[in-house]
């Protein structure tokens, strides 16, 4: 039974304090949840294909492949596309662990190729340079929904034979030009895997949950198969003894990736608002941009000009804090004095000491991202702020920059 009186999400916690980012949670979310809460299936039930096909038919995709997490996402399409001991995969430094990690996880060597310092994303000429014998794929990440430039690094990977993965995490729903078409991500011809994560921080959120998308049917069979350990229920398979009615046999080692049917249900009502998030978002990162463009050492983020397609996960500003003599950390602390919540993303992953542990990388290797790194400062960007509270990061934000002393009052 519903409960008489569903409890009213609020956006905001009570104070003014203003999150860098956080969920929006709609009162037909919850319905919606509950109703597949009162049904049959808890975890695999009919909500999870239901979901799997909007979502594929929303990007363009011809599979998908819900999973449990965006970190189990790209860990089976590592072992989709058959990579593994051996195989170098190289990926931006500029990411969440999970993009590096995946390739760990399937016994590949996790590596890193620089970036372009505009749109801190994988650089395809730094890619070129950084290929050897040994690398076999490339994980290609759209940093705060900037679309990395797959044409670009497509053609590097493909002339060698590997396989382009799009940690499109930050990116659900995005769109880019490319030689005046515009094409979707997870629809366009130079990914073979992209993957999304729906965690709670994301455009899109089903609580923990991921999918991976891909038009090759061998791979979102793999994907399929190893998202429930690897178990078929093949009549052709039977061994002595079995019949139909008992019969499973795990072909392969898999794993527990699924999702479950209640947050398939909270997916498919977040998907239908999509559009609206990516809208506000964009309407956000708009009024962002204007505000800062101009400002002496300060680089808003590109966008693309044309389409204003892009879905902004986060919104990046570098700042030259070296030339305007003001402190990073105070000007953080300034901002969270304020009620401003910010996040520095991302520590170069080869910085983490497992990274230096267990590969031998050190500081220097990527010098464009570990100078992103110092720069880059993630104002809040998400759809449950109010125009008046961006108005008040704008405020405090330029008074910092146009008089930094004030970091010491
Ligand atoms: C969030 C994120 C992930 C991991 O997703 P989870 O759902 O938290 O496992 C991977 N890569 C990037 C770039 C992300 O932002």
């Amino acid at each position: 039974m519903i409960p008489a009186k569903i409890p009213t999400q609020t956006n905001e916690p009570a104070s003014d304090w203003i999150s860098y980012s956080r969920q929006t949670v709609t009162e037909s979310d919850i319905a919606a949840v509950i109703q597949a809460l009162q049904g049959d299936y808890l975890t695999t039930g009919p909500l999870i294909e239901e979901f799997e096909r909007q979502f594929a038919d929303r990007v363009g995709a011809r599979f998908a492949v819900a999973v449990s997490s965006g970190t189990a996402a790209l860990h089976l399409a590592m072992l989709a596309a058959g990579l593994g001991s051996g195989d170098r995969v190289i990926t931006s430094p500029n990411t969440f662990v999970a993009s590096a990690n995946c390739a760990a996880y399937a016994g590949a060597i996790p590596d890193f190729a620089d970036i372009d310092p505009l749109t801190g994303n994988l650089s395809p000429q730094s890619l070129a340079a950084a290929w050897s014998a040994d690398t076999k794929g490339v994980i290609a990440v759209d940093y705060a929904g900037i679309p990395a430039d797959l044409p670009a690094i497509a053609a590097v990977v493909r002339s060698h034979g590997g396989v382009v993965i799009e940690d499109a995490c930050h990116a659900i729903g995005g769109r880019f030009f490319h030689q005046n078409q515009s094409y979707s991500i997870g629809g366009h011809p130079w990914a073979d895997i992209t993957t999304f994560s729906f965690h709670p921080v994301k455009t899109l959120t089903t609580g923990e949950g991921g999918m991976l998308v891909t038009d090759n049917p061998d791979y979102a069979d793999t994907a399929r198969l190893l998202r429930s350990h690897g178990l078929v229920r093949d009549p052709s398979h039977f061994l002595p003894g079995e019949s139909m009615g008992w019969h499973y046999q795990m072909q392969q080692l898999g794993f527990n990736y699924r999702m479950t049917d209640f947050q398939s249900a909270l997916g498919i009502s977040q998907l239908a608002r999509l559009e609206d998030s990516i809208h506000r978002r964009l309407q956000i990162v708009d009024r962002y941009n204007q505000a800062f463009a101009g400002l002496p050492g300060v680089q808003t983020p590109p966008d693309d000009g044309q389409s204003q397609g892009f879905s902004w996960h986060l919104y990046p500003l570098q700042i030259d804090f070296v030339g305007l003599s003001l402190p990073k950390d105070l000007f953080v602390k300034y901002l969270t004095k304020h009620n401003i919540d910010t996040r520095v993303l991302y520590l170069p992953v080869y910085w983490h000491p497992w990274y230096q542990q267990q590969y031998g990388y050190r500081k220097g290797k990527c010098p464009q991202a570990e100078s992103f790194f110092l720069r880059v400062i993630n104002l809040p960007l998400h759809c449950s702020l109010t125009d008046a509270q961006i108005e008040r990061v704008i405020r405090q934000v330029r008074n910092c920059l146009t008089n930094p002393s004030l970091v010491y009052f």
